[in-house]
């Protein structure tokens, strides 16, 4: 296995991900990811072709009965507490994600465990991911065979309009075995993962017209690697995307999860195993920005040494832009194990685990310093985020 060059990765990823309208996505039938991210909500089929192409991730466990039983969590019944106590109590969560869409005009955070499980479907490459056993970032918890790009068994293709009809009837169906279990949910939130969905803009861009063109009251979330900024400028101007295809995405409710994955050059390129640098993350998420975007930074790895001059830099660059990270733990799930096995794990988990550990210090203390608030203090989508620096 060697590091990829982005760029040149994702080009030859864009020829053999879109086929007309059709997306080239990952078939979880037969996957590890598939087993995973199931235990809860079963992986859903294509409507239209019976391929199983969405799956569903509940992100915070404990807001939902089945999944905090199933995983072994305290249960917290959203209808026993108040909204203040509901957001402070997932705002402190691994993933807040729900809390994202606090300002969508028509959100009740009664609700808001109809934000909590994405329908998720995701794109069959990763430009990070040089399509050979153990590419790709160390604890990616893709299967190889789905983020290789290549069109084989475990791919599948999907339309916009499909992905739509899909997430209609899965809804329904989810909707009855949660008010068997004694919830009310009615799920929101469209995801496109991946892989690396800013090779597919075009295709999400119309998908997104037809939500909007329907009047559906479906939400977004697009994952980005932020090794792609350069790229979308360039698709625009050779016309694989039209003009201003970002604008037009953030014209819909959409959030996007800017994942940053290293804090110097050498942390980010060991982390995902790529000739990417951090200017041209910095210029991804400026792009983002720009566009008209909110963006929540999910920080994994950070290398504990350069993290504070890092987030010193970046909150001169964007006011408040260390108050919207998160840092995840990595964990070792099994497509992870799989991928790159069990000793590698053991040798590569003390670092993980220490780099989190030591991350959210150094985080919580910098924010207190510069903001005068701790590290998940506030909620994410209240901090806005401005561009000082071109
Ligand atoms: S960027 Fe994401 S999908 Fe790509 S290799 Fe890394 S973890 Fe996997």
């Amino acid at each position: 296995m060697g590091k990829t060059d982005p760029i040149k990765r994702a080009h030859e990823l864009r020829e053999n991900l879109i086929w007309e309208n059709e997306l080239m996505v990952v078939d979880f039938s037969d996957t590890l990811q598939g087993k995973d991210t199931s235990r809860v909500i079963d992986t859903m089929p294509n409507v239209a072709t019976g391929e199983y192409v969405f799956r569903a991730k509940v992100n915070v466990k404990e807001l939902d009965k089945m999944a905090s039983a199933e995983y072994g969590k305290e249960f917290f019944d959203v209808t026993q507490h108040t909204n203040t106590e509901i957001e402070a109590f997932t705002r402190k969560q691994e993933f807040d994600f729900p809390l994202w869409y606090k300002h969508q005009p028509d959100f009740k955070m009664k609700n808001i465990l109809d934000y909590n499980p994405p329908f998720i479907f995701q794109v069959a490459g990763c430009n990070f991911h040089d399509g050979s056993i153990g590419g790709g970032c160390s604890y990616c918890f893709v299967d190889n065979k789905s983020n290789d790009g290549v069109v084989s068994p475990g791919k599948a293709f999907l339309t916009g309009h499909d992905t739509i009809e899909s997430m209609l009837s899965a809804r329904e169906k989810i909707k009855t075995a949660y008010k068997e279990a004694g919830q009310d949910m009615h799920i929101r939130v469209l995801r496109a993962s991946g892989g690396e969905p800013t090779l597919a803009l075009d295709w999400i861009l119309d998908m997104w017209r037809e939500i909007g063109n329907r009047g559906l009251d479906f939400v977004g979330q697009i994952d980005s690697n932020l090794s792609t900024g350069m790229l979308v400028d360039e698709f625009e101007r050779t016309g694989v995307y039209e003009p201003h295809t970002l604008e037009k995405l953030a014209e819909f409710p959409i959030k996007i999860l800017t994942a940053i994955k290293g804090v110097d050059p050498h942390n980010l390129q060991e982390n995902v195993q790529s000739y990417t640098d951090i200017a041209i993350q910095e210029h991804s998420i400026k792009k983002f920005l720009n566009a008209g975007f909110d963006i929540f930074p999910q920080m994994y790895n950070p290398d504990p040494a350069t993290l504070r001059p890092y987030l010193e830099h970046m909150d001169d660059v964007i006011e408040n832009f260390s108050q919207r990270i998160h840092i995840g733990p990595l964990k070792a799930y099994g497509p992870t194990i799989a991928r790159i096995g069990e000793s590698e794990i053991e040798a590569k988990k003390e670092e993980w685990d220490s780099n989190y550990k030591n991350g959210c210090e150094i985080l919580d203390t910098h924010l207190r310093k510069r903001y005068g608030v701790g590290y998940k203090e506030v909620t994410r989508s209240d901090v806005p985020l401005k561009i000082l620096k071109k």
